[in-house]
This record gives structure tokens, sequence and C-alpha cells, in this order.
């Protein structure tokens, strides 16, 4: 077990991490970012971005975040492929405690750990997880191919894995509890011209069908909410993409955090209840979770953490 200290450490490896890291390194802070389990953040379960600025053909999610983590390695960010599990904000220096029992204590933090895909929370879910369940089309798709697939949402996010999907199954069917989708309008364009996709609406699932020690996954039982009728449907795999929750476990009862869980900051500012300890991007964006205003979001935070260091020393 290790002890080192740092001026700024940075949680979260997702474009508002690396933004920060970038501006830091540049600002000769030496900035250390612990990565956290899903090194480049959700971005990576994304397959294509199209709306980056700078990319006018669209540009891979993990390309993206790659060249930022390349970009802020350039700047002198040293990445520590661990996990934060515990942080102490209640004196100085603060205290961040990693899955492998290192020891961080740093100056200034910058929180971008970002958020995790939510679950529905139906019976037969948890057990079928990575059996036929799934949140990432991007990551589990490729074990689909010519096979029968669920989406569930009606969102961006669903609307997009559907779309993917589409290129790599026989038959997707895009479940959805409403009539109408919350996805931009151009994805709903793209969806409903897509011949391979069955769109079901007003629909919820009731319960995953299947045997987690056996076949996995072989069907959704699924409700007409507005009829009361029951049906189901055979599949192969189901892609559970309704939205996403804040990663703030471990800073519960350390920072003001909002009813769901986003770390509350001043509007349109990254600071926290706790001076010196600053958020950026999904973790306190509940309403545009964009990879742009993540890395906007990490630009803001290294100026103020650089501020406060230069007032502080
Ligand atoms: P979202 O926009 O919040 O949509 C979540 C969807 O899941 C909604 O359609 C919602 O239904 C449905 N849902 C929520 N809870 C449910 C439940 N318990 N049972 C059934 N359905 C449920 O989430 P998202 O699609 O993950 O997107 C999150 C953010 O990332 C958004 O700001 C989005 O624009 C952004 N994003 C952007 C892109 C892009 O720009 N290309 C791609 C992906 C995501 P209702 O509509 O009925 O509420």
């Amino acid at each position: 077990m290790a002890e080192k200290h740092v001026k700024l450490l940075i949680l979260g490896s997702g474009p508002a991490g690396y933004t920060a890291a970038i501006y830091a390194g540049r600002a000769s802070l030496n900035p250390v970012i612990i990565a956290g389990m899903q090194l480049g953040g959700q971005i990576t379960t994304t397959s294509f971005v199209e709306n980056y600025p700078g990319f006018p053909e669209e540009i891979g999610g993990t390309e993206l975040v790659g060249k930022m983590q390349e970009q802020a390695e350039r700047f002198g960010a040293e990445i520590v492929y661990d996990t934060a599990v515990r942080v102490d904000f209640s004196k100085r220096p603060f205290s961040c405690t990693l899955d492998s029992g290192d020891v961080y204590t740093c100056d200034v933090m910058i929180i971008a750990t970002g958020a995790s895909a939510r679950t529905l929370g139906a019976p037969g879910e948890d057990d079928l997880r990575g059996k036929g369940v799934s949140y990432c089309a991007t990551c589990d798709g490729f074990f689909y191919r010519n096979k029968k697939v669920a989406v569930i949402g009606g969102g961006n996010a669903a609307v997009e894995e559907a779309l993917y999907l589409s290129n790599l199954a026989q038959e997707v069917f895009l479940i959805h509890r409403r009539d109408s989708f919350r996805a931009e309008k151009i994805q709903q364009d793209r969806l409903f011209n897509n011949p391979k996709i069955k769109i079901t609406r007003d629909t919820v699932v009731e319960r995953f069908l299947g045997t987690p020690d056996g076949a996995g996954l072989t069907g959704l039982a699924l409700k007409n909410v507005k009829t009361a009728e029951t049906s189901e449907l055979l599949i192969d795999g189901a892609f559970v993409a309704i939205g996403y929750l804040p990663n703030t476990d471990i800073f519960k009862g350390q920072l003001e955090l909002d009813n769901a869980g986003f770390i509350v900051t001043e509007p349109g500012l990254p600071f926290t209840s706790v001076k010196g300890v600053f958020a950026a991007g999904d973790v306190q964006d509940a309403r545009y979770q964009q990879v742009i205003t993540a890395a906007a979001g990490g630009c803001r935070a290294a100026i103020e953490a650089e501020k406060y260091i230069s007032l502080s020393e």
C-alpha cells in the first residue's frame, strides 16, 4: 500500500477528466488521473460520434476519447489504472483511497466520475445480466449477429443502439413505454426509415425470461400500458438503454448531492459544496450529458483549480 501526495487529483477518464487534465497539464499542475472502472468513460460505448465539432466525418467514441487521453499525456498527465473507493474531504490535504489500497492525498480534486447505465429493475434482469441482458450494444452487439434482439428505451441512446444493432442482428425490436420518442429528430427519422427495426410503443417489460444457468435470456414478458394486453417476445438478447445514474456513491456524506444523486454545483460553474473540490461532466449534469458539455466542464474545473491553487500558494 503506497501513499503519494499530488497537487491535483482527477477522478475519471472520460471527456471531462481528460479535458481537465489537458488544461491542468498545460498549467504545469502535473495532474494525476484515476482512470476508474471504465477507461474512457461512457463515450467508449458509443459507436460513432457525429456531433463533436472538428470531426466533419463521424469519429468512433473510443477513438475520440483515446485522442483526448493522448493529448492529456502529452501535457504530462499521469494515468493510474485503478478505481477510487473512498474519499475524505473532512481534512486537508484531501485523501482518496484506491481499490488497490493505495492512497493519494491532494490539494485539489476534480471529480469527473460520470454516470452508469440505469437498470429496469424487472424480475430476471439481474440474473440474466451478461447472459443475454446488456447495457451496451457496441460492447456486446457482436455476439448477436443474425440473431433477434430487443432494445428498451426511447431516448437518443436507445435509438442509437437499435440503429447500431440493425447492422448486425437479424431483427431488432424497439420497446418503448410511451408513443413518442425523446431522441433527436434526425435519429428518429433514421429509426422510422429502418426496415429492420420493429417499434413497439406503449409497452413495458414485466419480466426477463430465461435461465441464467442454461440458455440465458430467451425472451421478454411485455405489457401494453394502454390496453393491459400481455405478450411474450422471443429474443436472444436485450439491450437496456433507459438513461444513466451518476457515479457518486463514494461522495455521499462528503459533498452535497441532489435528490437524483448528482453532485450539486453552482449553476454553470464547477464549484461543489467543499472548497477545493470541483466537479465536471455527467456526474453533475442531469440535463445535457454530451461529450462537448463534459469537455467544457473539465476545462472550467481545471481553470478554477489552477486559480484556487495559485491563490493558496
Ligand atoms: P434519456 O434521454 O433520459 O432517455 C431515457 C429513455 O428511457 C426515455 O425514453 C425514457 O422514457 C426511458 N425510460 C426511463 N426509465 C424507464 C423505465 N423505468 N422503463 C422504461 N423506459 C424508461 O436517456 P439516454 O437516451 O440514455 O440519453 C441520456 C443523455 O445522453 C441525453 O441527454 C441524450 O441526449 C444524451 N445522448 C446523446 C447522444 C447523441 O448526441 N448522439 C447519444 C446518446 C445519448 P420516457 O421517454 O417515457 O421518459
